[in-house]
């Protein structure tokens, strides 16, 4: 059997829906971020990232590199195992204290990715809660959509964001019932908020555990970078609060916050925090140093809040088709997998510009669209030259300005 067939198929599947994934090779140059070097077919280039998750450029903020690099020194590379088999390595232990301050619970757990937080930090809780029902909105992340299912729990799924719905399923179960509601506090490609008020009340009126999703969210909102739930003053009312440390915490890893309880069932039951080797020292003393800046400084914040509100104005006066965003992240629509490609090409060879293209099943099938994520380090020279970029090839490639509005027809 020639076994190759497959894969080959599955590969020509995708590149005939126009879906196969091309990543450029870039080296982010620290100290001058969003500048990269671009390893093109042609040879070295230099190219400005609009697309980077990296929203406050805290990977190349001197206290994470130097926290980075000094506890390297001090304690080495890895972790060295399993946090069950190796125990836990000091930093890690300072990192955990930090993020259950951060959000002001009695406890918080690291994983080594927000993926994994969610898969199995939600999978964990549904198995633990028997006959658990659990409401998830329908336009969570697949990390969610995983932990929910990996729980084996009955799944019921409320329209996005639409609370009315949830109250329907939510009276519709029997009241002493288990319940566990799951959503994000930032949808991060439409860039729409939960409301978290009303879901909160619901939890509240129908006995419900919450679950939140604060991974874009995390560092940019709320007075310390707590999240969306500490800018709206719901944190004590959510159950669970997710996070990661590889956005706009710079670097890499997943952790959950809740009370104590609660985070000592997941350590002891959860297969992907057991199994799985600890956060190397490093990496866990840099993201401390990231959220304790970012407790105590706001610059960051309200810089990207200014930046991404520029990108928006200017686009939009420019006469692209900016889709509307209650936050930081900027989608300009498309509406088409190759001409998405297409001009994410062309922006990158043309004009030294490097924005991924976000294409189904990331988004919906006609919903492609560029994803434009300002930071602080993006200044006005750089964000009229993305207007000018974006024009050119919006004109060649015949996109139409006002698409967006056409789509969501
Ligand atoms: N949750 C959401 C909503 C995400 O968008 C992502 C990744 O982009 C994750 C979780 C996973 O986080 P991480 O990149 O830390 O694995």
């Amino acid at each position: 059997m020639n076994y190759d067939t497959f894969f080959a198929n599955a590969l020509s599947r995708l590149k005939h829906e126009q879906r196969y994934r091309v990543f450029a090779d870039l080296e982010r140059i620290a100290g001058r971020f969003p500048h990269a070097i671009w390893h093109s077919p042609g040879g070295p280039r230099e190219v400005v990232i609009w697309c980077s998750n990296d929203y406050l450029g805290m990977g190349q903020h001197p206290k994470v590199i130097g926290a980075m690099t000094a506890t390297a020194t001090r304690l080495g590379a890895g972790a060295g195992g399993t946090r069950n088999i190796a125990g836990t390595n000091h930093p890690l232990i300072e990192l955990e204290h930090e993020l259950a301050d951060l959000h002001r619970k009695e406890a918080a757990l690291v994983f080594t990715s927000g993926y994994v937080s969610n898969q199995t930090g939600i999978s964990t809780i549904g198995k633990v809660i028997p006959d658990c029902l659990i409401l998830s909105d329908e336009l969570n992340h697949n990390s969610m959509i995983e932990g929910a299912r990996q729980s084996g729990c009955e799944k019921q799924i409320w329209r996005h964001n639409d609370v009315d719905h949830l109250e329907r399923l939510l009276r519709a179960a029997r009241q002493d019932r288990p319940k566990l509601i799951v959503f994000e506090t930032v949808y991060s490609m439409d860039g729409d908020v939960a409301p978290m008020h009303r879901i909160c009340d619901l939890a509240e009126h129908y006995g419900a555990m919450t679950y939140a999703d604060e991974v874009h969210a995390v560092g940019m909102y709320g007075s310390c970078g707590a999240g969306v739930a500490e800018r709206e003053g719901v944190m004590d009312r959510i159950d669970v609060l997710e996070g990661t440390l590889a956005k706009a915490f710079g670097c890499m890893g997943g952790y959950i916050a809740g009370n104590s309880i609660l985070i000592d069932a997941v350590r002891s039951y959860a297969p992907g925090f057991i199994f799985t080797t600890a956060l190397p020292p490093p990496i866990c003393a840099a993201a401390t140093a990231a959220i304790r800046h970012l407790k105590a400084s706001n610059w960051e914040r309200e810089r990207h809040q200014e930046r991404a509100a520029r990108v928006k104005a200017v686009l939009t006066t420019a006469a692209l088709p900016v889709m509307p965003s209650e936050t930081h992240i900027v989608p300009v629509l498309v509406g088409d997998p190759e001409r998405c490609k297409t001009a994410c090409d062309l922006l990158l060879t043309d004009h030294g510009i490097y924005i991924q293209p976000i294409n189904y099943p990331t988004v919906p099938r006609g919903t492609e669209r560029l994803r434009i994520t300002p930071t602080p380090y993006h200044d006005d020279m750089l964000v009229d030259a993305l207007a000018h970029a974006l024009v050119d090839v919006w004109a060649r490639l015949e996109l139409a300005p006002k698409s967006w509005s056409a789509a969501a027809e």
